[in-house]
């Protein structure tokens, strides 16, 4: 038996401890033993949902036991997040923007790069008098469209994706936040369903790993979230070219921006000064904004021509 067979056994419930803090350890060294990056974390969090305590609770009675149902509940929980399931999948929940999002298997978990993204957004639309029209072209759990209309009030949003079942997502997402009557859902590619409309300020966060990247990312990212969210489509015979969302919004946005009207987005590290050079044939590359590791993450970009005059 080597090591990797390990993490697809299941995890068996008798073995759990009988007090939250034996349980614990216990949760945590099996986790570690399947290659889990934070295991002691993901243990905690698993262990407060099989026993509806929060987190922070756990701590203080360490000494309480747990039922017959919460060690169930905590092995089976343990037997998904061992397989490389990502905690947030297994708790349906993740953190974006100081806003709870609902995820799972149908939708990219929002990453922490991807509040930059929307950072920079708010941060040009605040610089922008009256109202302002916004697309997210590629939505997901609607982490950035959301967002935008939770944090800037005067904004209307437009969220496009190709999925149908990842917008049921987003949708649900905007009714969580109250925001589900300032996002209008719409289904296709990139700008197609929004034909003859124009924006004040266009996001979004493209698929942009390479074919042969995904692989040599965590088991949780290459085994559990959508390849559409990840990977650009393959063309025929040819390789997915990583570029492939660039050259197309390099292409098609220009003609449905307001004038002033930027384009903002999320780049993968490295890949922001091949993006620069595409985006560069119609657009001026005005922000780039780097992510905690240094990378530059996030493009924000006005046509040429008609970029300047209108301040923002
Ligand atoms: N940042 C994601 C990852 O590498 C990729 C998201 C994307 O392709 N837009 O896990």
């Amino acid at each position: 038996m080597t090591d990797r067979s390990r993490p697809e056994s299941p995890v068996d419930p008798h073995e759990c401890p009988p007090d939250l803090a034996g349980a614990l350890l216990w949760g945590q060294r099996r986790l570690a033993g399947s290659g889990v990056d934070n295991p002691g974390l993901d243990a905690a969090l698993l262990l407060g949902r099989a026993t509806g305590t929060e987190r922070a609770r756990l701590y203080l009675e360490p000494r309480r036991l747990l039922d017959r149902g919460e060690r169930e509940r905590f092995g089976a929980l343990l037997t998904r997040r061992a397989a490389r399931e990502p905690v947030q999948y297994i708790l349906r929940r993740q953190e974006f923007m100081g806003l709870e999002f609902e995820v799972d298997e149908r939708v990219l978990i929002p990453r922490p790069e991807t509040e930059i993204l929307v950072e920079t957004a708010l941060e040009l639309l605040r610089g922008r008098a009256g109202s302002a029209a916004v697309a997210d072209l590629g939505t997901g759990s609607g982490a950035i469209a959301v967002s935008i209309a939770c944090l800037h009030s005067p904004a209307r949003v437009w969220a496009v994706d190709l999925s149908p079942p990842t917008l049921e997502v987003a949708a649900a997402n905007a009714a969580r936040h109250g925001v589900r009557d300032r996002i209008e859902f719409r289904q296709g590619d990139l700008l197609a369903p929004l034909a003859g409309q124009c924006f004040s300020l266009v996001a979004c966060n493209p698929p942009y790993v390479g074919a042969d990247e995904i692989g040599l990312l965590q088991p949780e990212v290459h085994r559990f979230e959508p390849r559409l969210a990840l990977v650009p489509p393959a063309r025929g015979e040819a390789r997915p070219d990583p570029l492939h969302f660039y050259r197309r919004l390099a292409a098609e946005v220009p003609g449905c921006l307001e004038p002033g009207g930027w384009l903002v987005v999320e780049v993968g590290a490295g890949q922001a000064p091949a993006v620069q050079r595409l985006l560069a044939g119609t657009f001026a590359v005005e922000r780039a904004v780097r992510d905690y590791g240094g990378h530059v993450r996030v493009l924000a970009a006005r046509p040429r021509g008609h970029g300047r005059a209108a301040g923002g």
